[in-house]
């Protein structure tokens, strides 16, 4: 438990309801009690038991989960091979391609061959393949309805929200406040588009990580005693087309790559 430090570190994460049934009064006496090693985070039935793992993790399980993360990457290019490949893609919005079909990825093409290998130009990470793999499966490949909501609202959301937004919108809210030129670079590097104003945010930013799944960046500005904030809004069809748990796995992916790549440029 030694990577929380104060009580507010490990409220964050809950759902804030103080519904009582840890048997504490209070989500942040339940943040306390965590803190001082007299419950533990999986206590609370609400939060998921992924995220309570994926919270508590050190640097040796962070490791581990990125090998979790290949496996079920090589898992699914196995399944590749037993599927008619051009039909799949033409169903989720990508196209046959010499060699075998394309999906566009932040505006990349990521190429698939029969055997399920995965090439690209861009930096390819496996928090990205197995999200893009899964959706070129099973996606249903729904035409998005233009309904933003937040992680929270979609279904299964309010578990994962809380794990999403410390390890996809906090850490860009982090880049966003370091560099002004983020967001030109989303445009410029990953095919991003400004929007009109959504939610009343300085900055909107439409990004399409895959091509029925788009997403919708807010930013605001700090200002007088306010920080700033970031927040990350979905489609409403993107429960069906990927599920919450790939949308966080494909955040974290998406934060790997603007890292590797767009950080560079300039
Ligand atoms: S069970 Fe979870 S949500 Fe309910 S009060 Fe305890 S910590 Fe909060």
């Amino acid at each position: 438990m030694a990577r929380f430090s104060t009580p507010l570190q490990i409220y964050r994460l809950l759902p804030q309801t103080n519904c009582r049934q840890c048997h504490l009064p209070a989500c942040l006496a339940f943040a306390a009690a965590v803190l001082k090693g007299e419950r533990q985070l999986a206590d609370c039935p609400y939060l998921a038991p992924e995220v309570a793992a994926a919270e508590v993790g050190d640097g040796g399980e962070r490791a581990s989960m990125d090998r979790n993360m290949d496996e079920a990457a090589a898992r699914l290019q196995a399944r590749i091979g037993g599927i008619d490949l051009v039909a799949r893609a033409a169903a989720a919005g990508g196209r046959q391609v010499a060699g075998g079909v394309a999906v566009q990825c932040l505006g990349k093409d990521f190429c698939i061959a029969p055997d399920g290998a995965v090439t690209s130009q861009c930096h390819i990470n496996p928090w990205v393949t197995v999200p893009l793999l899964h959706y070129l499966l099973e996606s249903p490949g729904l035409v998005p309805v233009g309904e933003w909501v937040a992680m929270r609202d979609l279904a299964g959301g309010p578990a994962w929200s809380p794990l999403f937004g410390r390890r996809c919108e906090e850490p860009l809210q982090r880049l966003a406040d370091r560099r002004p030129g983020l967001f030109a670079d989303l445009v410029g590097i990953f095919s991003g588009r400004e929007t009109a104003r959504y939610f009343d945010a300085d900055i909107s930013i439409l990004l399409r990580p895959l091509p029925r799944v788009p997403i919708l960046i807010c930013y605001w500005r700090p200002e007088d005693d306010l920080d700033s904030r970031l927040r990350v809004y979905f489609d409403r069809t993107a429960e069906r087309n990927l599920g919450v748990e790939l949308l966080h796995t494909l955040g974290v992916g998406m934060v790997a790559m603007f890292e590797k790549i767009g950080l560079h440029h300039g």
